[in-house]
């Protein structure tokens, strides 16, 4: 039986509206429909297409997953080569390629750029012919890849047909696949929970989730895609200028990313690589530089190649964060609680322009996890300021020198016994205030920066104060001499004076960083504020119970179990109460303050920000005493919304919550005297 006109009709009408939402939903990150809506349509398809098989065809939307897997991934031999993009590895390096620009252009004034991040994925090619998904290829050697079209079918983000009609009849597009970070967390997670195969990376989880045979593993991976430049083009006029170009790809339902940028001059391609890096971290999915490409496609065509490379774009990569050495030997270091942490020492190593000689391996656990052995090679990481860790361990190659690390049985600073409590990863020296090293740790966090801030106290010198028993606890620095001082190694009676004045200049401080001083296990600066500010003063905290605590926003049961235990110890109080006698003071809060203006709202950050990043936002909320939330639901207060802000903000404006721009933000908190 022949479908009738109006189904025909009604089966177009789904497919063009499924693939609308679904662009809007998934690359545009902004639905117009609920999802009930969505599947509604979807199984209304389904339906018709079951109902009338002769309608379906290879571009349906209800099509995306092949039901036979593949024996095999065939080779395809690309049209155009991909070619591989030149690197600059320091600012030296750009304004090269930009002198090299504008030379060969014979130009003296300043290029047109089109500034993009480079995503850490898997580069793949889609071809399209006359609007219809026909072939999905990996990059391979550049030359030839391998056939991966059943697998990017099954990617949402990748339309099976272009929407609209002006699109080139053959149309080639490129671009990275990759898997959003925190999707990526929940698949390892899942993969612990399964004891299946975790993977060390998402671009690594990228590239295995595209080699599947079977595609319908590849269609439960939370896969997507952005797009950057076109390879094959025929029949079909393009913009002159790389970025309409995306914006074209854009308008044909591809994805494109949000952060892109055109810029004038090298200048600006320099500010832009510097947003990014400093965005890095709070992006959803991994960067690993910029990308820059002269904008005019007139100006690319003069450029032309060399062999493989454009010479009218370059990467400019973020410094590498990982590299591979030996690990020569672990250390136990002693915490100022008793913690006892195993330290890698490496075989010096540069890692992002920094040499590298020390890791943590955080607990027994972690080592455990590793399968670590000294003499073993490894990759350790470094992120930001964070300290390096050793992330993984390169096989072995027999195993004469791989010799088993034993974790202590006593502590190494003091011989006590070390003991792991049942509910904690962690093992602990029972020394107490016998240790030296739990004394001198706690001294040295007490002058830290953050802290007391306490010039010219370094870790050697506190070694010394606490080895010669000058000092036991922080509360005793105040009452060091100058004769005793002059009498240490390496003391010159001026820095004598000088630690001195220190010690007194320290004595004028704030609250928060008070508390934060004393130690507390699990309070970092930004709880010592947040308990500043609900409580008000040092006796108002000293006092509260753990009910009290618990009220305070960022403080959990147990943290407030850890603060009131710390305040109820005989030896913490007698060390507050000297140090109090040293006299310090701090501007005391005002109430309007300590009420906590934000006490009990809840914020949620979207899109991006220009003038801080996301994680100083979280931080300023919640030193203010907001709970700041992923995701918008009718308990959110109100949505910070920046540049490029898509389906939280779309919720909120459905929902009526307030919404505050990124002036408005900033306004607001200065209304709240940051
Ligand atoms: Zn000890």
């Amino acid at each position: 039986m022949a479908a009738p006109e109006d189904v025909v009709k009604r089966v177009s009408d789904l497919r063009s509206a499924i693939e609308r939402h679904n662009y809007l939903y998934h690359s545009l990150d902004s639905p117009e429909i609920p999802d009930a809506e969505f599947d509604h349509l979807f199984n209304e398809l389904k339906e018709r297409e079951q109902q009338y098989p002769e309608l379906v065809t290879s571009d349906s939307p209800t099509q995306r997953v092949g039901s036979v897997p593949l024996s095999a991934f065939s080779q395809v031999r690309h049209e155009l080569p991909m070619l591989s993009l030149d690197n600059a590895f320091e600012q030296a390096d750009l304004g090269d390629f930009d002198r090299r620009v504008k030379s060969r252009l014979a130009q003296e004034d300043s290029v047109v750029y089109s500034c993009e991040p480079k995503i850490d994925g898997v580069a793949v090619s889609l071809l399209y012919q006359d609007g219809a998904l026909v072939r999905g290829a990996t990059r391979g050697d550049g030359t030839s890849g391998e056939d991966i079209t059943a697998n990017v079918r099954t990617i949402q983000a990748i339309p099976l047909r272009l929407l609209g009609s002006d699109y080139p009849r053959t149309l080639e597009v490129r671009g990275e696949i990759y898997i959003p970070k925190a999707d990526f967390m929940r698949m390892n997670q899942r993969a612990v929970s399964e004891e299946t195969k975790t993977f060390a990376n998402p671009r690594n989880a990228a590239a295995g989730s595209l080699r599947q045979l079977d595609s319908r593993l590849t269609a439960n991976r939370p896969l997507t895609m952005f797009c950057y430049t076109v390879g094959l083009v025929q029949e079909g006029p393009l913009p002159d200028r790389h970025s309409d170009i995306l914006r074209s790809l854009e308008s044909w339902g591809l994805r494109i990313n949000p952060l892109i940028e055109v810029v004038d001059g090298i200048d600006h391609c320099l500010a832009y690589y510097s947003r990014l890096q400093d965005m890095r971290d709070d992006l959803d999915y991994e960067i690993d530089g910029v990308v820059f490409k002269v904008d005019r496609i007139d100006l690319q065509e003069r450029l032309g190649l060399l062999t493989r490379t454009p010479r009218w774009a370059v990467a400019y990569k973020f410094p590498a964060e990982e590299a591979v050495t030996v690990l020569e030997d672990v250390e136990f270091q002693v915490g100022r609680s008793g913690v006892i942490t195993p330290v890698a020492r490496l075989k010096p190593v540069t890692v992002g322009g920094v040499t590298i000689s020390n890791a943590t391996l955080h607990n027994a656990d972690e080592i455990d996890r590793l399968g670590v052995r000294l003499g073993d090679r490894v990759v350790v990481k470094r992120a930001g300021d964070v300290i390096p860790k050793v992330t993984q361990v390169l096989p072995r190659e027999g195993s004469k020198r791989a010799r088993k690390i034993k974790f202590p049985i006593k502590c190494p600073s003091c011989g006590s016994e070390v003991i792991t409590l049942p509910d904690e990863v962690v093992a602990r020296c029972t020394g107490g205030l016998q240790c030296k090293a739990q004394r001198r740790e706690s001294i040295r966090h007490f002058a830290s920066r953050l802290a007391m801030d306490i010039e010219g106290l370094g870790v050697k010198l506190i070694d010394q104060l606490v080895q010669q028993e000058l000092i036991e606890t922080s509360a005793d620095l105040y009452h060091l001499t100058l004769d005793q001082l002059v009498q240490l190694e390496r003391m010159a009676p001026k820095s004598a004076n000088n630690l001195i004045e220190a010690l007194e200049k320290s004595k004028q401080t704030t609250l928060p960083r008070f508390i934060y001083a004393l130690g507390i296990a699990e309070v970092g600066e930004s709880t010592a504020r947040s308990l500043t500010q609900a409580l008000g003063s040092l006796d108002s905290i000293r006092m509260a119970d753990e009910e009290r605590l618990q009220q305070v926003p960022d403080v959990g049961p147990v943290v407030a179990r850890r603060i009131f235990e710390f305040f109820n110890q005989d030896h913490n109080k007698a060390v507050i109460d000297s140090l109090l006698q040293s006299k310090f003071t701090w501007e005391e809060l005002d109430d309007s303050a300590i009420t906590n203006a934000l006490d009990g709202s809840t914020f949620v950050l979207t899109g991006t920000l220009s003038t801080m990043s996301r994680g100083e936002a979280r931080e300023k909320l919640q030193s203010l005493g907001a709970r700041v939330s992923g995701s918008v639901s009718k308990k959110t207060s109100v949505v910070v919304a920046g540049e490029s802000a898509g389906s939280k903000l779309t919720k909120a404006q459905e929902l009526g919550i307030e919404i505050m721009d990124e002036d408005r933000f900033n306004e607001f908190l200065k209304t709240h005297g940051l």
